[in-house]
């Protein structure tokens, strides 16, 4: 018998992970639905992916945390047999200028931006090359294409996630595993709701499509890159910003 369809969303309680599981379980997946804290939130995303007919769970792991995302992918690969979509979409930002800006906060952001990402592919890639498929989609950022002042350790966490992509990208190509990245631009999320009002006008006037993108801007994306159609496209960064990295 066929086993099911897996995809696997990093940080989806809330924001553009949600999104991402949202439609991927529209799409067919069985969709794990990964948090960190926010064990209700989580819970309400699965809710509402089981009441419009489709198939979720939800899986509480840091993913800053190595022998947690081992425990995590391994549990996920035992029960429902595979992984076919890796979504590396959790993410914090501890903004602040360079000069200020304190070990913790680069630290924190390196270990959940981009250590993350590296630990679920790190052990997810193991039974994507034995399926000998598989797509690892991570969501970057436009602060790590362009760089972005008061971001010096987002957008090198980011930037990170730009060359982790490429070169596991050229590693697992032969076994027909494709990875990309996503760079979204200002997406109307909690992340984004933080700014103050006078930033989020500046930003606005910065980007040439003239405003914010949505959550399902993201999700629209993930789903072309783990679909049949984009399976001669890998190593690639899709920027989904409104022109602003043009
Ligand atoms: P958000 O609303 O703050 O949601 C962040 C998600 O990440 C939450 O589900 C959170 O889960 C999870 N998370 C945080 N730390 C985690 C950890 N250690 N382990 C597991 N999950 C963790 O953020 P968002 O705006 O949707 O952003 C999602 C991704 O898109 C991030 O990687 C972000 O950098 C990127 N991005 C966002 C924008 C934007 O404008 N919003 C732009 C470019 C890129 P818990 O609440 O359970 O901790």
């Amino acid at each position: 018998m066929q086993r099911e369809q897996v995809a696997v969303v990093t940080g989806a309680s809330k924001g553009i992970g949600k999104a991402i599981a949202v439609a991927l379980a529209k799409e067919g997946y069985l969709v794990i639905v990964n948090y960190n804290g926010s064990e209700e939130a989580a819970t309400k995303t699965v809710d509402e992916i089981i009441a419009n007919g489709g198939k979720a769970k939800a899986y509480q792991c840091n993913v800053s945390q190595y022998d947690a995302c081992q425990a995590f992918i391994e549990e996920v690969v035992n029960t429902y047999g595979g992984i076919d979509v890796l979504v590396n979409n959790a993410g914090i930002t501890r903004d602040g200028l360079i000069a200020r800006m304190s070990e913790e906060a680069f630290d924190q952001v390196i270990a959940t931006n981009l250590k993350g990402a590296f630990h679920c592919i790190r052990f997810a890639v193991k039974t994507m090359m034995k399926q000998r498929s598989g797509r690892i989609i991570s969501i970057s950022s436009v602060s790590g294409v362009l760089g972005n002042a008061g971001q010096a350790n987002y957008s090198a966490s980011k930037a990170g996630i730009i060359g982790l992509t490429k070169s596991v990208a050229r590693e697992v190509a032969k076994r027909h595993i494709t990875v990309n990245a996503i760079a979204p631009g200002f997406i109307k999320t909690d992340m984004t709701n933080q700014l103050s009002d006078a930033v989020k006008e500046n930003v606005t006037q910065s980007i040439p499509l003239g405003e914010f993108g949505t959550p399902e801007d993201i999700a629209n994306a993930v789903v072309f890159l783990a679909s049949e159609q984009a399976s001669y496209i890998t190593g690639q960064v899709l920027c989904v910003d409104g022109g602003m990295a043009m």
